[in-house]
């Protein structure tokens, strides 16, 4: 697997219109444990990313990533703006000293701590983090398989389906203590999105 910049921009462009198509699946899950907003905030936030994918594919790739991270920051808001900019910035940080496909999955955690680190978070509170954390796991166990691609996506399934018996601790959800039990976490949906987009692009089948 080699990432060029234009394979980069591919991928954010596949990424963006499934997060876009997805807004209201986000949405509601949003209104049930939050306050509805977080389709309207990633779709907003991936627009603003679709209409800079000119400049995203004409930079070098720490850079390209840095800049989705820095239009996420800008215009998707709520709590997951700044996540998921800090994701992506913290990403192209380290894509500038590192190499792929060998570093994917250091990468990756980069942009996972940098999650961990300004959401005051963890895996276990029902958030992003409970698809992000497993996520980096079986990239860092199954680094350089064949059949990475496939397992990013199981793990991805499962791990959105177990947010829904977890009670949320951290986040708007948590507001509603056990009454969060029973419902799929919108961001760690939105996750999954991404991250089977992203599989996608990358098998070229989209
Ligand atoms: P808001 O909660 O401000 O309305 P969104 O609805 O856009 O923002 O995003 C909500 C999602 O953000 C949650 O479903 C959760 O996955 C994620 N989230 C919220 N707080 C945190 C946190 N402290 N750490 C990690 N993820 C969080
Ligand atoms: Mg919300």
């Amino acid at each position: 697997m080699t990432l060029q910049p234009d394979t980069f921009k591919s991928l954010v462009k596949v990424a963006a219109e499934q997060v876009i198509a997805s807004a209201p699946e986000l949405t509601a899950l949003d209104q049930a444990i939050g306050d509805g907003d977080h389709g309207t905030n990633m779709k907003r936030g991936f627009e603003a990313v679709l209409s800079k994918l000119d400049a995203i594919g004409s930079q070098p790739l720490a850079e390209a990533v840095k800049t989705v991270g820095r239009t996420l920051v800008m215009t998707v808001g709520g709590a997951s703006g700044p996540l998921y900019g800090s994701f992506f910035l913290a990403a192209g940080e380290a894509l500038s000293r590192k190499t792929l496909p060998e570093d994917l999955a250091e990468v990756f955690g980069s942009g996972v701590d940098a999650v961990s680190a300004r959401g005051r978070s963890q895996a276990g509170e029902k958030t992003m983090l409970d698809v992000l954390v497993p996520v980096l796991e079986t990239l860092r166990a199954n680094a350089g398989r064949a059949d990475l691609i496939e397992r990013v996506r199981a793990t991805a399934n499962e791990a959105v389906a177990r947010t829904a018996p977890m009670q949320a601790t951290r986040g708007r959800a948590s507001f509603l203590g056990p009454r969060s039990v029973g419902h799929i976490d919108p961001g760690a949906r939105s996750s999954c999105v991404l991250l089977h987009a992203v599989c996608e692009g990358l098998e070229g089948k989209q």
